[in-house]
């Protein structure tokens, strides 16, 4: 079984092919990174135009690389949202296109449940043991979701506001570092003090609901404040309050899901935020009793690589969709039918 996958919902066209459900064969990535920087954030039009320019040269690159014949390719399958709906089109109509020339079929797969089957891939530590916790912590994104065996998701819960990638991207504006800047923040944290204390939001509550806008809030105000006064803030200090704020809340709310749900035997932390290193390193102090996985960093940003893996999931479950489907920006994250 071959599986061609294309992802195409942000800033990054990537193209991956998938073998037997396990071995990635190529997985090419073409970020736009580069594009969006200067305006501080993903322009959606710029977005749209770098995709229709690099989608053939991507699924030429992936196939060469590959190295198998057309005829061996069992399925296409293509992020179908959510995204920017520009952006979906670009990879939806490749997509088609190409599954409808070779007579493949087509599988539509929901960008968070390929950040979630990053995990599964052998190249992560997978495969995954169900029923697993997942928290998915991404750009647009922040929830847990459960999954009680494969393809059946529930999202228990989510952020109110601004998705925790968001919220460091913000922040990090603020700071007078470049789009995206989670790395870099993540970076700081670990040459600097809590001093701060900022506020640790819905920590005590119960439920599984996040929000970040607060927390962004006090940081740009703590910021704007300083500079109205003069005073000079360590960077390294903010970064690090910011952080410790940040991985407190996660931290918690996880660790009472995994109370919750005492029959789970994985936890999946995945999105382009599971690159994050001190949550990598507290995950590893503080969850000791469950398997953990967290995807390799080049398996944590958007790349067509885990869409291949949430795929083969569908193409197990028959789940195809027809060559008039649509891209759905706000999809909701739905159990494979
Ligand atoms: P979504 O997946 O929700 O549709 P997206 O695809 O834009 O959104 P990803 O590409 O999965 O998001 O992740 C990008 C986000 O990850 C950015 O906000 C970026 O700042 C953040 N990020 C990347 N590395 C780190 C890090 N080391 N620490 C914290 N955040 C990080
Ligand atoms: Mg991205
Ligand atoms: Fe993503």
């Amino acid at each position: 079984n071959y599986i061609l996958a294309i992802e195409s919902s942000c800033d990054e066209t990537s193209v991956a092919v998938l073998k037997n459900g396990q071995e990635l064969l190529t997985n090419v990535i073409a970020t736009q990174i580069a594009s969006h920087k200067r305006f501080g954030g993903v322009v959606p039009e710029i977005a749209s135009r770098h995709h229709t320019e690099q989608i053939t040269y991507c699924i030429d690159a992936a196939l060469d690389e590959a190295g198998i014949p057309l005829e061996e390719l069992s399925a296409v399958a293509v992020t179908e949202g959510p995204g920017l709906v520009g952006a979906l089109l670009v990879g939806m109509t490749a997509a088609k296109a190409f599954a409808w020339a070779h007579e493949l079929p087509l599988i539509g797969v929901n960008h968070m449940a390929g950040h979630l089957m990053a995990a599964n891939l052998p190249d992560s530590g997978g495969p995954i043991e169900y029923p697993a916790l997942s928290l998915l912590v991404s750009g647009g994104h922040t929830e847990l979701v459960y999954v009680a065996k494969e393809g059946e998701y529930k999202k228990i819960g989510e952020t109110r506001d601004d998705a925790v990638g968001e919220a460091y991207d913000k922040v990090g504006r603020v700071m007078g570092l470049t789009y995206p800047s989670g790395k870099a923040i993540d970076q700081m944290a670990h040459e600097g003090k809590d001093v701060y204390n900022f506020p640790r939001a819905m920590i005590k509550e119960p439920g599984y609901e996040f929000s970040f806008s607060g927390l962004k809030s006090a940081f740009i105000n703590l910021v704007h404040n300083a500079e109205q006064k003069s005073e000079v803030l360590k960077k390294r200090d903010l970064a690090t309050s910011f952080q410790a704020a940040v991985l407190d809340i996660l931290l918690a709310k996880t660790k009472s899901a995994l109370a919750e749900f005492p029959e789970i035997k994985t936890l999946v932390v995945a999105g382009g935020v599971a690159a994050n290193k001190g949550l990598r390193e507290r995950l590893a102090e503080e969850i000791t009793d469950i398997k953990v996985i967290i995807p390799p960093l080049r398996l944590c940003g958007d790349n067509a690589g885990m869409i291949s893996s949430a795929a083969y999931a569908e193409y197990k479950a028959k789940s195809f969709v027809k060559l008039d489907e649509n891209a759905y920006p706000s999809m909701a994250f739905d159990t494979i039918k």
